[in-house]
């Protein structure tokens, strides 16, 4: 069976942003494959996170991830730093990869523009993001549209290994959702949503109440025009569009003959309609799960645990062909 990985960031909140271009298909298309999700709390600290508030959300993030449908009797729900060998596979390949392939990475540009002090993870987080890929030889990375140069990158990297040690790694896809793979921030339809980025109106939360969801998409910028009209769509107006159609899964052609014409104050009480009346249901199992006492300790033990043969094996595969030491 093909292996999927792919993994989340326990920073900020997760949004309906990350739900439609990665969770909502990891939920999916895991009975498909092995499937190895992860919650990254490696890549979160690229950015100073504070410890308390980490720790917290780390488990936050496994609750919904469990809400949003993964199965723990199926797939492997783990945390990246449970399992050591993520990091020193990172090592490994951040020996075999061109410092000028980190420096033109969009996402290193522009989360280093945010800083003050650039901590060097953050330049290096593609390569560990490689790492957790080729630890587990996964074949598909099911991520949103704005993790694909980090794919590319990945397959760059698995490449020059190869070349330079010998076949050692299966060459990942990336696995993007039809509609959905990326979702704009509702206060700036120009920036895609982000978990980090700040501003109450940016995010519609998966723990947001029906209120405060209404209350943003109904703020959410457009433009000046008064309806919806499909030749001539702004940014925002396509990007409501968008979560609409990838919440209720209607056709292009259903989409475009409701709500041609329609005033965009309609169309946004539909949208938010759409919103609320899916993860509604997400949420009453979120409060479910994460009031039932040791569960999701114990589920995030047992991925580790099931994950771990898999990391020990590709890390020995590495160093024998790399000629580092390895005992017996
Ligand atoms: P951060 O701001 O901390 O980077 P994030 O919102 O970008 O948070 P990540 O944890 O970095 O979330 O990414 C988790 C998954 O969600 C990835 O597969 C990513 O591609 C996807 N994703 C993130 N933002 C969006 C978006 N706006 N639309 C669609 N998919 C997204
Ligand atoms: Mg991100």
């Amino acid at each position: 069976m093909k292996r999927v990985l792919s993994g989340i960031q326990p920073t900020g909140s997760p949004h309906i942003g990350n739900y439609l271009g990665a969770l909502k298909n990891w939920a999916k298309i895991q009975y498909d494959y092995d499937s190895i999700y992860c919650i990254v709390d490696l890549h979160a600290i690229t950015i100073y996170q504070d410890p308390k508030e980490l720790r917290a959300k780390i488990r936050e993030l496994a609750g919904m991830l469990l809400a949003i449908g993964i199965d723990p009797a199926h797939s492997a729900l783990m945390v990246q730093s449970s399992v050591p060998q993520h990091a020193e596979l990172a090592w490994m390949l951040t020996c075999v990869t061109p410092v000028g392939w980190l420096e033109r990475m969009t996402q290193y540009k522009a989360k280093a523009q945010a800083q003050e002090t650039v901590g060097d993870g953050l330049l290096q987080y593609p390569v560990l993001m490689a790492a957790d890929i080729l630890l587990y030889q996964a074949a598909i990375v099911p991520v949103g549209d704005d993790q694909t140069q980090h794919l590319e990158l990945t397959r760059d990297i698995a490449q020059r290994f190869n070349s330079l040690y010998g076949e050692t790694f299966v060459m990942p896809a990336t696995h993007l959702p039809q509609v959905g793979a990326r979702i704009m921030g509702l206060d700036d339809p120009g920036k895609k949503m982000s978990k980090s980025t700040e501003g109450t109106g940016h995010a519609i939360s998966l723990l947001d109440p029906p209120g405060a969801i209404r209350k943003k998409i109904m703020r959410a910028t457009t433009d000046s025009n008064p309806s919806v009209d499909f030749d001539n769509l702004g940014t925002g107006v396509r990007n409501l569009l968008t979560i609409f159609q990838a919440f209720t899964e209607w056709p292009s052609g259903r989409v475009r003959e409701h709500f041609s014409g329609m005033r965009y104050g309609d169309l946004k009480k539909q949208v938010a309609d759409a919103v609320i009346a899916a993860i509604e249901p997400i949420q009453q199992r979120y409060h479910q799960i994460t009031q039932r006492p040791g569960y999701i300790e114990s589920v995030l033990e047992q991925g580790a645990r099931k994950v771990s043969p898999i990391a020990q094996d590709t890390v020995r595969k590495v160093k024998q062909a790399m000629g580092l030491f390895t005992a017996g």
